[in-house]
């Protein structure tokens, strides 16, 4: 049966272009929610619109992911990769490209759905010149990643403006986790409106192969033992702790290990200069032999690498949710996560994996060396933790939530629209 038409929706994701391959720099966990909600939703009746900066020439201006749901590319300051601190410059040509697109196509969204700070401040703009209900995602909060780096970059002040006001003016905001809003109340705005819906994953892709089959597909031995990490190269990821916890000696002990490393990175980029520092200390530790680095890895390819991990590690000093935990939970793979943010939510310690203090190399050490050492206990973990994303985590009860909401803003946004027209 044909889905109940709903109704339009324009996500606006300026430097998280949902059509993208994933796993490059600046290409991660936003990329990954807006293409898969997108696509949840559209099956659900509504049109989705995924609005993004084109950052090439040669990048095709629409792509069409599915009936219903589709990429649109606008061109907002040069056709070329321009990193997120440099982007908000670019922001007011982005609007207007936007308004283009409307007029063009005849069409007015009453849903926009924006996603991080940069696409909030658009949302705020389109907000002031037509009627639409804005619901806003952080993905990132800049008052909580502050607090973590060691330099903060100059365009710190404007972000922490955008975030207060989009807090204050969204109609509603999306946090991802409970400690997402907590850190949202306690840091950025007592006002304006909050719901908690989690981030999903495909619960089809991760958990469809088994460990044996995964492994044999890999050409990896039963008996290896295999510590993976997927994500970007990014300081902020924690690679380092993983990489000097697996050199600890409870962890050395283990015979047959092996270290895998999934992620892109692009020569002469910040995520290539973080590669070869953590190249650097793999090699430093005498571990080259034991490591491996896969580079950027389809989704496809990285359900079996989850299936055949023991364990998967998200060693991050802060992560807003990490979409990497689901989807290693998902495939029956226990993770060792920091005990921050959104890994706090997802990772059960004891009962789904561990949770360590983040940049704590010797407890992630003894938590690897806690599983790694019972293997009953580390498939008891696994089942449990691929139970949690089943009822929790799969895009299609994320998109359900989302559903309920956008149909809620959008009876209010009629109603809005008869009180005005009988007050004129
Ligand atoms: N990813 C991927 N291939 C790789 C590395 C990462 O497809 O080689 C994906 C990963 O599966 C996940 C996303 O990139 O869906 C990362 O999201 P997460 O929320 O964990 O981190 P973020 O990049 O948003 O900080």
């Amino acid at each position: 049966m044909l889905p109940k038409k709903r109704g339009k929706i324009a996500f606006i994701s300026v430097h998280g272009d949902p059509a993208v391959n994933i796993g490059k720099e600046e290409a991660g966990g936003q990329n990954v929610y807006v293409r898969e909600v997108g696509e949840a939703l559209a099956r659900k009746g509504w049109q989705v619109d995924m609005f993004t900066r084109r950052s090439a020439r040669q990048q095709e201006t629409i792509v069409e992911h599915s009936p219903n749901c589709r990429t649109i590319r606008l061109t907002a300051g040069p056709e070329e990769f321009v990193a997120r601190q440099q982007l908000f410059e670019h922001l007011p040509e982005f609007v207007e490209a936007f308004f283009h697109f409307q007029n063009q196509s005849e069409t007015i969204y009453p849903l926009i759905h924006t996603n991080y700070w940069l696409s909030g401040w658009v949302g705020m703009e389109i907000k002031k010149r037509q009627l639409a209900k804005q619901i806003h995602t952080y993905h990132s909060l800049g008052a909580v990643k502050y607090r973590s780096i060691a330099a903060i970059p100059f365009i710190a002040n404007t972000r922490l403006n955008v975030e207060k006001q989009c807090l204050e003016t969204s109609d509603m905001v999306v946090a991802t986790s409970p400690q997402e809003r907590e850190d949202m109340r306690s840091l950025v705005s007592d006002k304006g409106n909050i719901t908690v819906i989690p981030c999903g994953t495909d619960i089809e892709r991760f958990g469809r192969v088994s460990r044996e089959q995964a492994r044999q597909a890999l050409g990896l031995d039963p008996a290896t033992r295999v510590i993976l990490y997927v994500g970007r190269f990014d300081p902020r990821k924690g690679i380092e702790t993983l990489v000097r916890a697996v050199d600890q000696p409870e962890v050395r002990q283990h015979p047959n290990l092996k270290l895998m490393i999934a992620g892109g990175s692009r020569p002469g980029q910040k995520d290539g200069q973080e590669r070869e520092r953590i190249e650097g200390i793999v090699s430093e530790l005498n571990l080259a032999n034991i490591t491996t680095f896969l580079g950027c890895v389809e989704h496809t390819d990285l359900a079996y690498y989850y299936a055949a991990a023991d364990i998967c590690v998200v060693p991050s000093h802060y992560e807003p949710f990490g979409l990497v935990a689901i989807e290693a939970m998902a495939s029956g793979t226990p993770v060792i996560a920091s005990d921050v943010g959104g890994l706090k939510y997802t990772v059960v310690h004891e009962e789904t994996g561990l949770l360590a203090p983040p940049q704590d190399e010797k407890a992630f050490a003894q938590a690897i060396n806690r599983i790694l050492g019972n293997s009953h206990w580390r498939e008891q973990l696994g089942q449990a933790a691929r139970q949690r994303v089943e009822t929790k985590f799969s895009w299609d009860s994320v998109a359900s939530q989302l559903d309920e909401l956008y149909l809620e803003q959008l009876g209010q946004l009629h109603q809005e629209f008869l009180t005005s027209s009988v007050v004129s």
